[in-house]
């Protein structure tokens, strides 16, 4: 049986992924974060990139999430550069979380890699 974080609903997968126990912090500033977590239940590692973008013209700060599912050995090499992401992410399903300005709650989908390093401050 496979594990919500894993479901083909993007919703029940982030809702499994929400919290999860850090495993190595790779990069870590306000706007930019990269880390190795595992899920809580099934102990499966995900690369989590998160990205975000000040918006200065009030609202919200548009946010992007991805989890790229990743293995042990994976997970020893990669460091905070697009090129790594891309690499990580190449041939995989990835969760995509999308925070629009003006949007009331992220747009959550299961997308195909290869993915980057979304735009932050
Ligand atoms: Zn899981």
């Amino acid at each position: 049986m496979s594990c919500l974080c894993s479901d083909d609903d993007p919703v029940k997968a982030r809702q499994a992924l929400i919290e999860t126990s850090v495993v190595r912090v790779i990069h870590d500033e306000s706007h930019f974060m990269v880390a190795i977590e595992s899920c809580l239940f099934c102990r499966r590692l995900w690369l989590k990139v998160f990205a975000e973008e000040i918006d200065w013209s009030g609202g919200n700060d548009p946010q992007e999430v991805y989890w790229i599912p990743i293995t042990e050995q994976e997970s020893e090499h990669v460091v905070a550069s697009d090129e790594s992401i891309v690499t990580a992410s190449t041939g995989k399903r990835v969760l995509w979380s999308n925070f629009a300005k003006d949007a009331d709650a992220p747009t959550l989908r299961w997308v195909n890699g290869p993915v980057g390093i979304p735009p932050h401050d």
